[in-house]
């Protein structure tokens, strides 16, 4: 570059040089010319107004040639011609060997008008002169022509010689000026080599400025219009990648999937939320058609409808088969830059309404539920008062029997309502707790002693196992009580005769985890989380039949949850269950 560039400027500077020289010689040569000329015909000339005032005598030849050698003292050359042509005497020559001059343009001028001058080449001496001719008439005779002639070699020397001189200067001139282009190209190229370098630095993101330049030229300029464009692009990458980092991070930390979609139904964008919904891969799903992506056909016909209508689109997706999910999906199209043109492309928002509909599904059964545990009794306490009226009052054998009956179904609705009540109470949070530290004993043993009544008339056997050095727990005793009583019950009630339950405390991290064991029929795996829903039975014939509400493990859990610990279930169907509840230690 640096060496491309000195050859260009060192070939201008030449050129310009050669321009110039070739310029001066011609010029110089032209005026020299000019000047000498000038000179030499005035010299002749004033040879010539000499020669008119002492002309020659042409009759003494011995006269004629000392007047000719008198006047080659002035250097010129002198020459007498006759009209015929006939030299008569010349200064440097022999005249007798001289040809017939009457064909010489000066000499025929001054026949012909007095005076007459040329510049040319003379044959008798071989070169340049500058002739002046003069006519003279002696007295009585023929006119003759007397004429002076001065060798050009003069101007040729000078010129030479300037030459000489320019040709000295020229080279001086030529060598000082490659020395300063080469300077000057070696500075210039190494300031456009910087900007080279500082435009790569930027295009490589890089935006460190230039150091300033001193200089106030062009170049200078430019780095300087460099410098503010890169720190123009500086600041705007910084805001645009700020905006953009915003932009990522919301959109990361969103629990809403969200994705765009181009017009011709390209996946353009998504968030991990919504890889994550669909479950798929981000690298197998970006700029991919939606509909080798999406397998859900509810939510490529909202996302078209979108697209197609130009209007907001809201629907709802279920993704998954073993789990299934909700989703409320609210497909926007993104208008265009110029208002008529269709939709640039559409944003999807996928919003997890999963345990919504879950809670609307647990409130619509709860209430069928509820309704449909509330009419069994009321059929049958409705049927039998009705019986009675009937006659049945008066039957001996029966009337105290339908009585019971209706006692024991009304009972049962009591039950019912408290259930509910204390499940309401509760969940309302409405519930107050009086936390206290109790022995495990004290909660264990009325229990067991309770149950065994029951146990007894199935012929099962109870036995605790306490260990007496366990500390005691934090908990309100009679809301556990509560809760111990009911999984025993259900024991007792869920085990064949012959069967055994167990009872077994141990603390553990802070914890003391009681146990109710049985031998009875178990529970199925698929059941054995639901069990502490409300009204989820797993027989429920049996259950009712059982005087059961289907209520006590909801309440039970509600109450253990509010001690601060933990109620589930370990079953083998046909072989026995195991509940266990946590409650921590008094401090
Ligand atoms: P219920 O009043 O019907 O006993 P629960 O809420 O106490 O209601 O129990 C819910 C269901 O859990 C019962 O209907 C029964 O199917 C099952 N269950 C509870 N305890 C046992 C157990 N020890 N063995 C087998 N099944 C049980």
């Amino acid at each position: 570059m640096r060496v491309r560039l000195f050859w260009k400027l060192g070939f201008t500077y030449l050129a310009l040089l050669l321009a110039v020289l070739l310029a001066v010689d011609f010029y110089a040569a032209r005026v020299l010319r000019q000047d000498y000329l000038h000179a030499a015909e005035e010299r002749l000339d004033s040879l010539a107004q000499i020669a008119r005032a002492r002309p020659p005598d042409l009759n003494d030849p011995a006269a004629l040639n000392a007047w000719i050698s008198w006047m080659k003292q002035s250097g010129a050359r002198a020459t007498v011609i006759t009209a015929e042509g006939v030299v008569l005497a010349d200064s440097d020559h022999d005249p007798e060997t001289m040809e017939n001059h009457s064909d010489r343009p000066e000499i025929r001028q001054a026949f012909a008008v007095g005076e007459g001058s040329s510049v040319r080449h003379s044959h008798t001496l071989d070169r340049d002169l500058v002739y002046h001719a003069i006519r003279y008439l002696p007295p009585g005779k023929t006119p003759v022509v007397i004429r002076f002639a001065l060798p050009l070699a003069h101007i040729n020397d000078a010129l030479a010689e300037i030459r000489r001189e320019l040709l000295v200067a020229s080279l001086i001139l030529l060598i000082l000026g490659g020395a300063i282009s080469l300077l000057f190209s070696r500075r210039f190229s190494a300031r456009v080599k910087r900007l080279k370098e500082f435009t790569h630095r930027v295009a490589a993101g890089n935006f460190d400025p230039l150091p300033g330049e001193n200089s106030r030229d062009e170049l200078a300029d430019l780095a300087r219009a460099l410098n503010e464009t890169a720190q123009r692009l500086d600041s705007t990458i910084r805001s645009l990648t700020h905006e953009r980092n915003q932009s990522a991070t919301i959109l990361r930390s969103m629990m809403e999937g969200v994705a765009v979609i181009d017009s011709r139904e390209r996946l353009n964008f998504c968030n991990q939320a919504f890889l994550e919904v669909l479950e798929l891969v981000k690298e197998k799903v970006e700029g991919r058609p939606l509909i080798e992506v999406v397998r859900q056909s509810d939510l490529i016909a909202a996302i078209r409808k979108a697209l197609e209508g130009g209007e907001v689109v809201q629907s709802e997706v279920a993704v998954g088969t073993v789990r299934q999910r909700n989703f409320a999906v609210t497909a926007a199209p993104v208008p265009a830059q110029s208002g008529t043109a269709p939709p640039f492309g559409a944003v999807v928002v996928l919003h997890d309404i999963t345990e919504l509909r879950r809670l609307e599904r647990i409130r619509r059964d709860f209430v069928a539920n509820v309704s449909h545990e509330f009419k069994t009794p009321l059929t049958a306490i409705q049927g039998f008062a009705e019986t009675l009226l009937g006659g049945a009052l008066e039957d001996e054998v029966n009337n105290r029997r339908f009585v019971t009956i209706i006692r024991d179904h009304s009972q049962r609705l009591a039950r019912l309502t408290d259930d509910l009540l204390t499940l309401s109470r509760i969940e309302a949070g409405k519930m107050e707790f009086e936390f206290q530290p109790i022995p495990i004993a004290d909660l264990v043993a009325p229990c067991v002693e309770t149950s065994r009544l029951q146990a007894d008339a199935k012929q099962l056997s109870v036995e605790m196992d306490n260990p007496l050095d366990l500390p005691p727990i934090r908990a309100d005793l009679s809301r556990l009580r509560q809760v111990l009583q009911n999984l025993l019950d259900n024991a007792v009630q869920y085990t064949p005769p012959g069967g055994h339950i167990r009872v077994t405390a141990e603390v553990k991290d802070q914890r003391a985890i009681v146990t109710v064991a049985d031998t009875g029929i178990g529970i199925p795996q698929s059941d054995q989380e639901r069990i502490f829903e409300r009204f989820y039975r797993v027989d429920a014939a049996r259950s009712r039949e059982a005087g059961g509400t289907g209520l006590g493990l909801a309440i039970a859990k509600h109450i253990v949850e509010a001690h601060g610990g933990r109620l589930w279930v370990e079953s083998t169907i046909g072989q026995g269950s195991l509940f266990h509840f946590s409650v921590p230690v008094a401090d």
